[in-house]
């Protein structure tokens, strides 16, 4: 079968050929991959700025948003049968006896780092023909959601984000979950700091919560993201068009960080607003050094009672939880999801795609031949 790997050894990006993986525990289920999502991590990997490949290997086979068919289940699967559409997780606990969260199944949690990400640490990623691996780590996607299950991996950022708010909310009396639906669009008000595909999830998440949105992005409006983000409710709101980013963040009681530029978040943490919280999600690249007023920080963060925590996705919930919101999305909100994918590639575009700058909110990489033309060809669609 075919793969798309990088060796950091020699610095290259190839599509390799190998054996196809075969089922040879009870528990395991072997899947044809029908997309991958590719995302920053994938080109930091490809750039040779991140990623590991499993032990022993001179190669990492990467791909960790996927979509896959089940062709196989070993004997002893129960939950799943051929036909069915999964997403398979990417985090996999480190070995680790005193490793509470690793032990107990959270291992997005993990406090040793020594687990292993699919696709990313230590273990071979989607973007092969077929994959094999334990149903556990498996999620089942309804056929309905089809089209934009290759964005469960990247909504369960969002999913996790809001599952750990929703704790943290609860510190207030005066914050009841029940009536936080009817109340939020009143009472709530949410900010976006960055409009690629991990913040307009992110966005969609927090609409379908109820929150009052607002998405703060660079590029100046009317273009593709802005439309999406009114389409859905939301207020858009450009660099370029701002007038009083202070105004703009100290007005919202929940940032939700999604450039991983660190400069703008810690911007936006001097001017937060009293009971906020600020959610970090962006993984930036190490070194940039810049002036922030720390005392400001500290003072807010104690007076104004503020949470600001990072957040990494996501155990098995997070997935779980991610299929629901694509579920309620596409109900609410018919074809927005959907209009994240701004394109769908055959497997031969791999280079143009990890290491070039195809453009659009989320490209995906399709191993279905239903949905690409035969190599040679590009993309399929631009849904605006
Ligand atoms: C992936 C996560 C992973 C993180 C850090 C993200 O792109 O979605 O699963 O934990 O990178 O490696």
């Amino acid at each position: 079968m075919k793969a798309v790997a990088v060796f950091p050894g020699t610095r290259e990006l190839k599509i390799i050929e190998q054996e196809e993986p075969q089922i040879t525990r009870l528990m395991e289920v072997k899947l044809r991959i029908l997309e991958v999502g590719i995302c920053g991590t994938d080109k930091e990997i490809c750039s040779f700025e991140y990623g590991t490949p499993p032990d022993g290997s001179d190669y990492l086979i990467i791909g960790h948003e996927s979509l896959g068919e089940v062709v196989e289940v070993g004997t002893g699967v129960e939950s799943l049968k051929t036909g069915d559409l999964v997403v398979t997780m990417v985090r996999r606990p480190c070995p680790h006896e005193r490793c509470l969260p690793c032990r107990t199944g959270h291992q997005d949690f993990c406090i040793t780092g020594d687990y292993t990400e699919r696709g990313i640490k230590g273990r071979h990623g989607f973007m092969a023909e077929y994959v094999v691996d334990d149903a556990q780590y498996m999620a089942l996607v309804p056929r309905e959601l089809r089209e934009t299950a290759v964005l469960v991996e990247p909504m369960t950022i969002a999913a996790k984000a809001l599952f750990q708010s929703d704790k943290i909310l609860r510190r207030f009396p005066w914050y009841d979950p029940e009536s936080f639906r009817r109340q939020s669009e009143r009472t709530f008000h949410a900010l976006v700091l960055g409009a690629g595909a991990v913040g307009l999830l992110g966005m969609v998440a927090l609409r379908s919560l109820g929150f009052d949105t607002y998405v703060y992005d660079r590029a100046q409006a009317p273009n593709l993201k802005s439309q999406l983000v009114e389409s859905i409710g939301a207020h858009y709101v450009s660099e370029q068009g701002i007038k009083d980013f202070a105004h703009l963040v100290g007005d919202v009681e929940l940032v939700y960080e999604a450039t991983g530029a660190s400069q703008l978040a810690f911007r936006a943490m001097q001017v937060l607003a009293p009971n906020s919280i600020f959610i970090f999600t962006g993984v930036p690249a190490l070194g940039a050094t810049s002036h922030v007023d720390t005392d400001a920080i500290m003072r807010n963060a104690v007076l104004k009672n503020q949470v600001i925590f990072g957040t990494v996705n996501a155990g098995k919930e997070g997935f779980e939880a991610a299929i629901r919101e694509l579920t309620v999305a596409a109900q609410r909100w018919p074809g927005a999801a959907q209009s994240l994918i701004t394109g769908r590639y055959p497997l031969d575009a791999y280079r143009t795609l990890l290491l070039g700058d195809p453009g659009g909110i989320k490209n995906v990489l399709s191993f279905d031949p239903m949905r690409v033309p035969a190599a040679g060809a590009s993309r399929t669609h631009t849904s605006a």
